[in-house]
């Protein structure tokens, strides 16, 4: 391998990358729009402000980019939270150390009873998440909890704290699919002031999660910034930017793209730098014209009439019926979320709006063989 992630990303500059981006001209952005392969630099020209008048071009690019290679499917997942035990202090989140709220952590029992609600509803991926306490919820207690469930379904992906490669290596022994890995912000200093104590503090460790988890031969990784903490097109230029890198260096791994604008919490922070939903559209456009073998996820974080419209234009799997609180779905279902959902729809609901649309639900898209 030539340089690390790290090595690369500290040769950029965080105002001269906006700077670049900004001064993209309707000319770069037709340029881009007109070739066959786009590099990054198309990418700065489609997720630039040049592009907002080519909205409705770069829709039908990404609509018609996904039924090419993905069909007229869309893949369904659910969230489990197994804790919101966390010894971060994150300023947007409302497991935050510092927030005075009753913290569980879910028993083996527990966790086979939400199990038992999701298989009902016809999940077979499973996205299962934790805060960051190493005492209650590291790597023995996920390990554990891949191991109880991994006959149940057959794909498992976790966003929980950043791991080491062979924390991950055993993990991936146990059944693990694939791992989240959001950088919630590439600003280093804006970075900083969002997770002043804990582990989460160390950005460059975060960086290069993604790198112990190429190396760990992890068969998906999920890239992703937090919208809302700094500007959204810097950050998605850098999520590029990583995703190029990973692709390049770890070819067998297969990646995804999330896109989490900040929603309401406990602890009441307001998005610095505002993404509208027409800017979220361009971001995952310009991500579909980029590479046509990402997979794009939807959170029920976005509105109804959002994810009703983003379905048809480049995502190609999504959540429903989600609870963010451990035991949410039938073990507490009034504990606290991490965060406020927007769409509030029931399983049955969104099944029936993507089939309304002509999409064929995908519940299950993977075997793990032994
Ligand atoms: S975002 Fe994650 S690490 Fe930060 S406080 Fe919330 S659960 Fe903990």
């Amino acid at each position: 391998m030539d340089n690390s992630f790290r090595d690369i990303f500290d040769q950029y500059n965080w105002d001269e990358t906006l700077s670049s981006i900004l001064t993209k001209t309707q000319e770069d952005v037709l340029y881009a729009l007109g070739k066959q392969k786009r590099d990054l630099e198309d990418f700065k020209a489609l997720i630039s402000p040049a592009a907002k008048p080519f909205l409705e071009q770069l829709a039908q690019m990404s609509r018609m980019l996904t039924k090419k290679r993905f069909g007229n499917t869309i893949q369904m997942y659910a969230p489990m939270y197994l804790s919101n035990e966390c010894q971060n202090i994150c300023t947007y989140c409302g497991f935050s150390f510092t927030n005075k709220i009753p913290r569980r952590t879910l028993t083996d029992a527990e966790i086979l009873q939400e199990v038992s609600f999701l298989k009902e509803k016809g999940y077979d991926h499973i996205l299962l998440v934790t805060g960051e306490a190493n005492r209650t919820v590291g790597v023995d207690y996920i390990k554990n909890a891949v191991e109880l469930i991994r006959s149940k379904f057959s794909n498992i992906t976790i966003e929980v704290q950043p791991l080491d490669q062979e924390e991950y290596e055993s993990l991936i022994e146990s059944g693990l699919y694939a791992v989240l890995v959001y950088q919630e912000t590439y600003h280093e200093q804006e970075y900083k002031k969002h997770h002043p104590k804990g582990k989460k503090s160390n950005f460059y460790y975060r960086l290069e999660t993604p790198d112990r988890l190429g190396k760990a031969g992890i068969h998906k990784i999920g890239l992703g910034a937090l919208f809302g903490l700094e500007d959204w097109r810097v950050d998605s230029f850098f999520t590029a930017l990583h995703l190029k890198y990973l692709q390049k260096n770890y070819w067998k791994t297969k990646y995804s793209i999330s896109f989490p604008r900040l929603r309401p919490h406990s602890g009441g922070l307001e998005p610095k730098v505002e993404m509208k939903d027409k800017d979220l559209v361009q971001l995952i456009c310009a991500f579909r014209l980029l590479d046509e073998d990402l997979e794009l996820s939807m959170s029920t974080r976005e509105s109804e009439i959002f994810r009703n419209n983003i379905v048809n234009l480049g995502a190609t799997s999504i959540s429903a019926e989600s609870k963010t609180n451990p035991g949410g779905y039938s073990v507490a279902p009034q504990s606290l979320e991490q965060f406020e959902i927007s769409d509030e729809r029931s399983t049955e609901e969104i099944v029936s709006m993507l089939k309304q649309q002509g999409l064929e639900v995908v519940w299950k898209d993977w075997e793990h063989f032994k």
